[in-house]
């Protein structure tokens, strides 16, 4: 059962100043769920995946994975950040391949595997392109095609879209839920879009900044397809907004005070 339970989890980073990043973090990830963490940049979200991902060690609390506590990384939790960094050298066939050629998987298996996600992904057509040959999404297409290759239980995906331009993003938005509705991976999911995070998850965790906490859960009604006008989608958003206003009222109280 891919699944996460963050028990009382904080991170401080070192150095001379060392500040809390995350404090006090509780949260359970369901096997299956598309799970979007909202909050403004330096909020620590990128920081939360970190530890998800076993990149990142929490300073104190537990991550565990399948109820066991997490000590680094791992092939069934694929990563996806906002560059995909493609090897230049490599086609994209090359690129998506180089998961399962590290672990010596046999010809025909990395063929069919890379061709089923770059098939899935939208790229049939594209595989001996070089990534210079690529736009933006395309390229984050790749970095998907690449992660799901590998066979992870879980996708962890860190701002994927965030440097493609909008139309191409709304695009890639609904062909991510296809592939989620297809393959039902566990899919945790930061941005800082509030739009993107209700079309996305069925929960949108919202952190508040200074130290990262949870300010708030959201649910988000199980509807497919979903629609970017629905009624109840654009009042969870509104919902948001409102909660995001008041943890700026907060700060700017102590501010003053
Ligand atoms: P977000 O992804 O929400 O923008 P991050 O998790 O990247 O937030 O960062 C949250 C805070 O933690 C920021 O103030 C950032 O400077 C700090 N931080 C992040 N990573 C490190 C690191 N490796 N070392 C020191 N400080 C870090
Ligand atoms: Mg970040």
């Amino acid at each position: 059962m891919a699944g996460f339970t963050i028990n009382g989890v904080s991170k401080v980073y070192g150095g001379a100043n060392p500040t809390e990043t995350l404090s006090n973090i509780d949260l359970k990830i369901e096997d299956g769920e598309f799970l979007s963490i909202l909050g403004p940049s330096g909020c620590g979200k990128s920081t939360l995946l970190e530890l998800l991902a076993g990149l990142q060690l929490p300073s104190s609390g537990e991550v565990l994975f399948d109820g066991k506590p997490l000590r680094g990384p791992g092939i069934e939790r694929g990563v996806v950040f906002q560059d995909p960094s493609l090897y230049p050298w490599r086609t994209v066939f090359r690129n998506v391949e180089l998961g399962l050629e590290l672990r010596r998987a046999t010809k025909a298996e990395r063929q069919e595997r890379v061709q089923k996600y770059l098939d899935m992904v939208g790229l049939t057509g594209f595989e001996h392109k070089y990534p210079h040959h690529l736009s933006g999404g395309m390229k984050q297409r790749a970095g998907l095609a690449r992660a799901l290759a590998n066979g992870p239980e879980v996708l962890l995906m860190d701002e994927p879209f965030g440097a493609v331009d909008h139309l191409t993003r709304l695009q890639l938005q609904d062909d991510l839920l296809n592939i989620w509705e297809a393959e039902r991976k566990t899919v945790v999911f930061v941005t800082h879009d509030v739009s993107e995070a209700v079309f996305l998850g069925n929960r949108v965790v919202l952190l508040s900044p200074r130290p990262g906490r949870i300010k708030q859960i959201f649910h988000v009604p199980n509807k497919r397809p979903r629609k970017r006008d629905d009624i109840e989608l654009v009042s969870i958003q509104n919902d948001i907004y409102a909660a995001i206003h008041d943890v700026k009222t907060q700060e700017h109280l102590e501010y003053i005070i």
